[in-house]
């Protein structure tokens, strides 16, 4: 294993760096108080200077406009960027664009490509990815309800989806929905390009979370698919191969997504550090970071940090050496480690800056709303420690 950072890596981490506290942690007291829309032209001002300093989406593949980093190279980068929640979204390289990108990279057609892929690449549409529904257990997704039954040259897709991130406002949704019901379960179902102005694609609201019901990126769709017609061409990848491609798409994703919460662990620790030497709390001038309790804090965060951070690097250098299928065991664990991690540091960060931490005057409140779901979405913590346990039982048991 080898986690040294190239010279390259570590000035562009560097510049992130410097670009996230100059330009975008500032923009986030009007973030936390505004509409996402209202933020948006001033994001695009930073976007054109993020494409200036050639740092314009850095996961995606070179030949379609992106830096083309490997994970390792990118869970780096995805860890500045997760310092601030406008981030990713500046530099290009959000959920569930980022996962969309990859799967049309690899089993989009050429005209699929050219209408979807490109643009997105270039940043002009955003995508989303509608796979769970309302009705049934997203963390067995092979239960699906949602139907694309084949007429003429369309499939027409009914169904009811929610938690589709970022749906208002998006060109497209890559839609899971059952083709082949008569082949094996994990065999049914397939992914479907549909262009959100499709008749019969209904976004009926942005979800209420966590008192947040968002706008535009910064959103949960519930999307009501009504005899919503799409031709045939649209299908993306074999018919009935959905789960597979959906399984692939899951493996890197989760990396980006840990690499983010690093970063919101370097941002919560940081402040709570701060906090710790700067506030006193008795007329003797003592700190709270005098206090033993806050000292334990600390250390058991900066200790819990580093074993997350060792964990998620492992993991991205196996997929990116020995192949997503390979590093199963070591991407599970990472999944609920660093999600747990992550709410474990922004709760004492909370802790420490008392009342203040419960406004929405410094950013540790958002991450406590927001980032709570880690622990549910990209698989349920249970669910990754239950297969995790089976394979280390299973592998005991043959040997
Ligand atoms: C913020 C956010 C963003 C999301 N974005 C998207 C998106 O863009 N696209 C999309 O398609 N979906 C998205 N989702 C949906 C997400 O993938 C599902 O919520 C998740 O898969 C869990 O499914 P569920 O909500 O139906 O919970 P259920 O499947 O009903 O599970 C509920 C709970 O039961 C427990 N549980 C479930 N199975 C087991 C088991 N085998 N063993 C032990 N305990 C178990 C877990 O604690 C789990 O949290 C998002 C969700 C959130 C919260």
């Amino acid at each position: 294993m080898d986690f040294a950072i190239s010279d390259k890596i570590q000035t562009i981490v560097e510049m992130i760096n410097e670009f996230v506290d100059a330009e975008l942690i500032p923009l986030e007291p009007e973030f936390l108080v505004k509409d996402f829309k209202e933020l948006l032209p001033e994001l695009r001002k930073k976007q054109e200077i993020v494409k200036k300093m050639e740092l314009w989406a850095p996961n995606f593949p070179a030949e379609c406009g992106g830096m083309g980093l490997s994970l390792l190279e990118h869970g780096l980068v995805s860890e500045a960027l997760g310092r601030s929640p406008l981030g990713h979204y500046t530099f290009w390289c959000q959920a569930p664009d980022a996962g969309n990108v990859e799967i049309l990279h690899d089993h989009g057609t050429k005209e699929q490509k050219q209408r979807y892929l490109n643009p997105l690449v270039r940043g002009e549409i955003r995508s989303c990815f509608a796979m769970t529904e309302v009705d049934m257990p997203g963390s067995n997704p092979v239960m699906l309800e949602t139907t694309a039954i084949k007429d003429g040259t369309d499939y027409v897709i009914n169904g009811h989806k929610w938690y589709t991130t970022a749906a208002d406002g998006a060109d497209f949704a890559i839609t899971m929905a059952v083709t082949n019901p008569e082949s094996s379960t994990y065999r049914q179902a397939s992914m479907i390009i549909v262009p959100t102005n499709t008749p019969g694609f209904n976004l009926v609201r942005n979800i209420p979370v966590m008192g947040h019901q968002g706008s535009d990126y910064f959103s949960h769709g519930e999307i009501l698919f009504e005899s919503c017609r799409v031709p045939q061409q649209n299908l993306l990848g074999v018919e009935g191969q959905g789960f597979v491609m959906a399984q692939d798409r899951l493996g890197p994703g989760r990396i980006h997504h840990c690499m983010r919460w690093l970063g919101i662990c370097n941002r919560a620790f940081d402040l709570m550090c701060k906090r710790a030497n700067e506030r006193i709390i008795s007329p003797s001038g003592k700190t709270l970071g005098q206090q033993q309790t806050i000292q334990n804090w600390i250390a058991e965060s900066a200790a819990e940090l580093q074993a997350a951070r060792l964990l998620t690097l492992n993991s991205a250098w196996q997929i990116d050496n020995n192949g997503a299928a390979e590093a199963r065991d070591s991407i599970s664990t990472i999944k609920f480690v660093v999600a747990n991690t992550m709410n474990k540091i922004v709760d004492r960060a909370l802790q420490v800056h008392g009342g203040l931490g419960m406004t929405d005057d410094t950013i540790l409140a958002f991450f406590y709303r927001h980032e709570r779901a880690a622990r549910i979405y990209d698989g349920a913590d249970e669910v990754h420690k239950s297969s995790l346990a089976k394979r280390i039982l299973k592998n005991l048991a043959t040997k």
